[in-house]
């Protein structure tokens, strides 16, 4: 079944991707958010969730675990506008979810195994 989705999908991707270049656009930034995510988890494990950089004002002035947060909704609505756009399937996504909640609750139940 995940093979047709994702045959599906691919045709639809292609389709999309001749007549919609936003397409490749929203999966640019949608790449950009994973990356600021990523920079945002650096600064909590160097300066500490509540440390904030001296000097800097307005959204800058944020601690890390805002700014962190604040990505992870940009990343979120990356995935909703590419859901919208029939590009993420959500079906799939919920799967992926499941199976990573049931894969840490495995490991959570018994971390050395
Ligand atoms: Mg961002």
């Amino acid at each position: 079944m995940t093979r047709e989705i994702i045959d599906s999908n691919q045709e639809t991707m292609e389709s999309l991707n001749a007549l919609y270049p936003s397409v490749v656009l929203n999966l640019e930034i949608l790449a950009e958010e994973c990356a600021e995510i990523i920079q945002a988890k650096a600064k909590i494990i160097r300066f500490g969730l509540h440390n904030t950089r001296p000097g800097e004002t307005g959204e800058a002035e944020a601690s890390n675990i805002e700014k962190f947060c604040t990505e992870i909704g940009q990343l979120q609505a990356m995935v909703d506008i590419l859901i919208s756009n029939g590009v993420v399937l959500e079906e799939v996504v919920r799967r992926g979810y499941i199976n990573k909640i049931n894969k840490l609750r495995r490991f959570y139940d018994n971390p050395a195994g």
